[in-house]
């Protein structure tokens, strides 16, 4: 991640309702009236830290590393117990040091209509740091939230889009950004999706990154796409934490930057203000990024949230 200066239940308890029309008079067709409303209280925050203190223990995990290969198989060991089609997508990219092994790991759940919505988060730790430097909250908190988001949405086999959870490798940089340098993971499936064709389905990409911080403050890039900010910050208010979201100054270099620049609508839920003062972001790549650091609540936080998020993006017009 950088700021980029340029830019001022299981299925039965989660379909809760169904939408029926009524009989009076209505034309609307009875097959499309079935939506399952997601339900926020059930994202589990104690079962999303306890994935996040599983994910944090394994490291060092930066790409390329024996540890980065053990923390994808977790994941996507992780992902198949949810009861996903879960998968490893290994691939060779470029970097300052010569060519390197990424490994993007998948979750994929089939949507009974149109559209694809994916949450993503990336799973690497920043290179060359001093143990015991476990990168709790950069990358294993929003790591930890979508394995319980996972979990929840598993069991649902009528959402009308495919979810795609995604957990990309190779999110940091090891000397400066670049081409060759951070965000491999993400640059690697935009190009996979507009190769493919299927940009044009992808109805939202909603990364987490840094989403753990006890002191919860999300500071939305610039550079996100305008209509999931109003998505993202009607959901904050209908939880009742809409004063912990704010849209940052800067835009920022993360994985959702691939997808803006390939035309898909995209946002970045992140706290960048993981310090010790308000403002401040100081904890952020040093060994102060430890479980210490962040709280169940937050990750709760977070994943009630999404869910609000998917709600309304699920939803039919
Ligand atoms: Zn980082």
């Amino acid at each position: 991640m950088r700021l980029l200066p340029c830019l001022a239940l299981q299925q039965s308890l989660l379909i809760l309702s169904a939408v029926f029309f009524s009989a009076c008079g209505s034309k609307a067709p009875l097959a499309s009236a079935v939506t399952p409303v997601l339900q926020p209280d059930l994202f589990d925050a104690e079962r999303a830290y306890r994935e996040t203190a599983e994910l944090a223990v394994l490291y060092p995990r930066d790409a390329g590393t024996p540890g980065a290969e053990q923390a994808a198989q977790h994941l996507r060991a992780r992902l198949q117990t949810a009861g996903l089609e879960a998968f490893i997508d290994s691939f060779p990219d470029l970097t300052p040091t010569g060519t390197q092994t990424f490994h993007n790991v998948f979750g994929r759940l089939p949507g009974q209509g149109r559209g694809l919505i994916l949450l993503a988060s990336h799973y690497d730790s920043k290179a060359g740091m001093e143990p015991p430097f476990c990168g709790a909250n950069d990358s294993a908190s929003s790591s930890g939230v979508l394995l319980e988001l996972a979990r929840l949405l598993a069991p649902i086999t009528n959402l009308p889009p495919e979810i795609l959870f995604v957990f990309f490798d190779g999110e940091e940089c090891v000397r400066y950004y670049s081409e060759l340098d951070g965000l491999h993971g993400s640059r690697h499936l935009a190009r996979q999706l507009v190769e493919n064709g299927k940009q044009n389905e992808v109805q939202a990409v909603i990364l987490l990154d840094m989403v753990g911080d006890k002191n919860y403050n999300i500071t939305i890039p610039q550079n996100t796409t305008p209509s999931l900010v109003r998505i993202a910050l009607d959901a904050a208010e209908a939880e009742g934490i809409r004063a912990s979201f704010s849209l940052y100054r800067y835009a920022m270099g993360d994985d959702h930057v691939p997808f803006l620049a390939a035309g898909m609508p995209a946002i970045n839920l992140i706290d960048f203000e993981f310090g010790s003062a308000p403002g401040r972001n100081d904890y952020w790549h040093t060994p102060d990024d430890n479980m210490d650091r962040i709280s169940a609540e937050s990750l709760g936080k977070t994943g009630r949230v999404v869910l609000r998020m998917l709600n309304t993006l699920i939803q039919p017009n």
